[in-house]
């Protein structure tokens, strides 16, 4: 439980009551119940043994018809209709792009703002605030991050095992760190570590003005096994084998083809130099660049390209035991919708499993 909050930095604790009512476990059950074998990978992540996320869509489908759910498709809701009553605002009836439908109770799970080529394109937002309820800032998160310099010549390169880390150059503070995997891309950087970094800068204070400020640092360790004595050690090793090599020839070993001229050129050291010429303060420089490459981002890609939106319809105007509105009698909210969010690792999935259990509930448990 408390391994789940963890992994929901945005309003975590919010969680707690339909966690506990609907955990991993449930939906693992859930599916096997419907006949969906599952499989575990690194990182206790859980997939079909197809690896075919369509059969897990399927399965809800199927499970839905045996429960007579009448679904409808292709049909845009509008509008959610409320009455005014001495109890205060009580659901009336959804309003689609077709008809008016009845209803004494909604669950609204619109989803986020980002990828809106999946259907999410913030709708739930405007006729949750016609109703009276106030949405926080909407905000990119597990979201590329563009740079400023550097990564164009290393567009497609993916890097395993290399601890990242985001500084605050103006207080010299470490925002986040992680180990793992990363990648460039033709505006900067992504892959999982950026990815759960980004969630962490975009809720940092001043974001915006110490990105304008050049002031946010990505810090890689290229070699993070290797303390710098040791990869010092190391490198002092390879050079004597390649003593008559040229220095940007000489870190085939060592390094990725397209990071090679990268490193080189932020050594600072001449990249034709014979390795028996190289002075000891120049090699602790490479041991200082390869265990503290350093890039400047610029900023977030748009929510357009972010996995998961943060913000959205406050939780202090939820009930977090049922998931009701507390300003509309009859009005639930599931999923990316309200202003919870997680890192990569299938949490927001679980986000939205655990709040749909517990809308569909309700009040009824
Ligand atoms: C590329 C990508 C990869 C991801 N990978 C992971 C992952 O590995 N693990 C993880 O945990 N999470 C992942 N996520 C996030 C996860 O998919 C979402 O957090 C989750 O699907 C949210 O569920 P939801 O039901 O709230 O919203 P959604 O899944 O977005 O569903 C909202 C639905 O509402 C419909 N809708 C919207 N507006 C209207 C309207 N006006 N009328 C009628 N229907 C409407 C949409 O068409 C859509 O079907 C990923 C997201 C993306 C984009």
């Amino acid at each position: 439980m408390s391994n789940f909050i963890k992994n929901v930095p945005g309003n975590g604790k919010f969680l707690y009551s339909c966690f506990e009512k609907y955990t991993n476990k449930d939906i693992v059950q859930f599916l096997k119940n419907q006949g969906i074998s599952v499989k575990e990978e690194r990182g206790n992540r859980v997939f079909p043994v197809t690896d075919k996320a369509q059969d897990v869509l399927n399965c809800f489908i199927k499970r839905l018809k045996q429960l007579n759910v009448h679904i409808l498709t292709g049909e845009k809701v509008e509008k959610i209709n409320a009455n005014d009553t001495e109890c205060g605002k009580v659901i009336k009836s959804v309003k689609t792009n077709k008809q008016i439908i009845l209803a004494d109770k909604v669950i609204l799970a619109t989803g986020g703002k980002s990828y809106p080529t999946t259907g999410s394109t913030g709708d739930g937002y405007n006729i949750a605030s016609e109703l009276g309820h106030t949405i926080t800032k909407i905000k990119p998160s597990l979201v590329p991050l563009e740079t400023f310099d550097k990564t164009e010549e290393l567009q497609g390169l993916s890097l395993k095992n290399v601890k990242i880390q985001f500084i605050d150059k103006e207080k010299d503070k470490i925002i986040y760190e992680d180990f793992g995997e990363m990648l460039f891309t033709h505006f900067g950087v992504s892959g999982p570590t950026i990815l759960s970094g980004s969630a962490h800068l975009v809720r940092y204070k001043n974001i915006e003005e110490l990105l304008k400020n050049h002031n946010i640092i990505l810090r890689i360790d290229l070699k993070p096994a290797l303390s710098f004595e040791k990869l010092d050690d190391r490198i002092l090793r390879d050079f004597e084998q390649e003593k008559n090599k040229q220095f940007k020839n000489s870190l085939d070993k060592l390094l990725p083809q397209k990071l090679i001229p990268v490193i080189v050129k932020e050594t600072g050291i001449n990249s034709k130099k014979q390795i028996n010429e190289i002075t000891k303060n120049e090699r602790i420089k490479l041991v200082q660049t390869l265990k503290t490459f350093e890039i400047t981002i610029r900023g977030f890609r748009p929510i357009e390209e972010a996995i998961i939106t943060s913000g959205g319809i406050t939780t202090k105007e939820i009930n977090p035991k049922t998931m009701e509105s507390k300003i509309v009698k009859g009005l639930y909210f599931a999923g990316e919708i309200i202003d919870v969010d997680g890192y990569t690792g299938g949490f927001n999935l679980q986000i939205a499993y655990s709040t749909g259990y517990v809308a569909g509930k309700g009040e009824f448990e």
